[in-house]
């Protein structure tokens, strides 16, 4: 039996080695149309930052590792052009056929602008941040525009200034990282030009040539890599991305796919979303490639549990916002606090925590939070909570650790929650 995985980064790598571990006798092949393999995209903006020095130090395995460890063959500069299902092969750019039983499809996305403006960059792959790094040394560009208010726009924007840039950034939304919450919006808008960022909100750019800075950095969003299995009959969802069930099987029996290029179940909504991050690339790989091996896995889903750093502010989301939720046909009411994420004899920062609950269930259906420390852990905790569909009531009375060093003895989330409680 032999399993092909298309795709040699989170998904395909977590699906290889999960397979593995299920069916030691299973032949693997990964086939990877780039040079590198396992490697942190996520880490690519602290790379042009300067807080990474090479490209290298963000690589998690090499090919050898996995051809020597794990059994499994890695095979790069290997695209696959076309999937023939009913001959159970698919063929590569130079026309070879490489045969398979089970396939995992993990082939991720792509960035959905396209330009042939060289003053145009991307930061979406290793080769892109090396293009990247090599003129901002060889040129010296003095200026940049960063397009796009999502993380990885935030995220360059930040990192540029570093560079020592002048940079603006424009987001064709009216708000950052999809959250619509004018509050948040404000937060991040005020960091960002504390930082010297200037800011420009609800700015569309359709062309390059419209800005007059050195180097365009686009990061305006992705296209899932669907092409190839939907012409072999895999089913797209609404997203565009491909359509899995939660065994992580395409429409095509045999076929599974896990990663930026699938959806996945939003459980707040119990509706299929596509929020392609790494984190959850990892675990819909593990459960295709135990899938794939023979196993019967499933992918619950996700809560869109997400952090960026943004000029030294975290900001931290999970579920839906109000109007967000509102969409999704909940009924909701909010609730926004301010307090300190540690006493104030602990030097303790200002966190605002703003949870959204739906009014008909009393049910918690989101949360933002930003703060410049103490984000993290209080985001993760809103995550279980809406993983196990919490009822804001039980939030309010969960029992979080206390010690001055680390939190007041009412946790914000706590504060939140009370004052959410009144609200509904
Ligand atoms: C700058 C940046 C920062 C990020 N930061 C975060 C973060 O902080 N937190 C977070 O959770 N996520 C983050 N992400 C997202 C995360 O990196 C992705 O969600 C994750 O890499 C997706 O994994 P994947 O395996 O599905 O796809 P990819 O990592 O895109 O891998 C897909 C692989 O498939 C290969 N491929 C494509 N087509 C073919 C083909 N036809 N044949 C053969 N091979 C093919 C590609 O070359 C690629 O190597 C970040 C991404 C970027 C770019």
């Amino acid at each position: 039996m032999r399993l092909v995985v298309v795709g040699g980064v989170a998904a395909g790598l977590s699906a290889a080695s999960r397979a593995r571990r299920v069916d030691p006798s299973l032949e693997i092949v990964v086939l990877e149309k780039g040079s590198r393999i396992s490697y942190g995209a996520c880490g690519l903006p602290y790379f042009i930052e300067g807080s990474v020095r090479t490209i290298g130090e963000l690589e998690v395995y090499t090919p050898e590792f996995f051809e020597r460890e794990r059994n499994v063959r890695i095979r790069t500069n290997a695209e696959v052009v076309s999937l023939r299902h009913a001959q159970r092969e698919v063929v590569l750019g130079s026309g070879e056929r490489v045969r398979y039983d089970t396939l995992v499809w993990a082939a991720g996305a792509r960035p959905t602008w396209r330009s042939n403006d060289p003053r145009v960059f991307h930061l979406h792959t290793d080769v892109d941040a090396a293009r990247l790094d090599d003129h901002l040394r060889a040129q010296k560009p003095a200026t940049a525009a960063v397009l796009g208010g999502g993380y990885i726009g935030l995220e360059m924007a930040t990192a540029l200034r570093a560079r020592g840039l002048v940079v603006s950034l424009y987001s064709e939304a009216p708000h950052f990282l999809h959250w619509d919450s004018p509050w948040l919006t404000a937060m991040v808008r005020a960091r960002l030009e504390r930082a010297r960022v200037e800011v420009h909100m609800g700015a569309a750019v359709r062309d390059a040539a419209a800005l007059r800075q050195d180097i365009v950095l686009a990061a305006t969003g992705l296209t899932p890599n669907v092409e190839v299995p939907r012409e072999a009959g895999c089913e797209v969802g609404r997203s565009g991305a491909l359509a899995v069930t939660d065994r992580m099987e395409t429409s095509v029996r045999g076929i599974f796919a896990a990663g930026d290029c699938c959806e996945t179940n939003h459980i707040v909504s119990s509706r299929p979303v596509w929020i392609p991050l790494g984190t959850t690339a990892n675990k819909m790989g593990r459960v295709a490639g135990a899938n794939a091996a023979g196993r019967r896995e499933r992918f619950e889903g996700i809560v869109g549990t997400s952090i960026v750093r943004v000029a030294g502010l975290a900001v931290a989301t999970a579920g839906f916002s109000e109007s967000q939720a509102r969409r999704e046909g909940f009924q909701p009411v909010a609730a926004k606090i301010e307090a300190r994420e540690r006493p104030k004899y602990f030097r303790g920062r200002p966190l605002t925590v703003e949870l959204v609950a739906d009014r008909s269930t009393g049910r918690l259906v989101g949360a933002a939070i930003a703060g410049d420390d103490g984000a993290l852990a209080r985001i993760n905790t809103v995550a279980a909570a809406l993983t196990a569909r919490m009822k804001v009531e039980q939030l309010a009375s969960l029992d979080l650790a206390y010690a001055p060093p680390y939190s007041p003895v009412m946790d914000p989330l706590l504060v939140a929650a009370g004052q959410l409680l009144k609200a509904l």
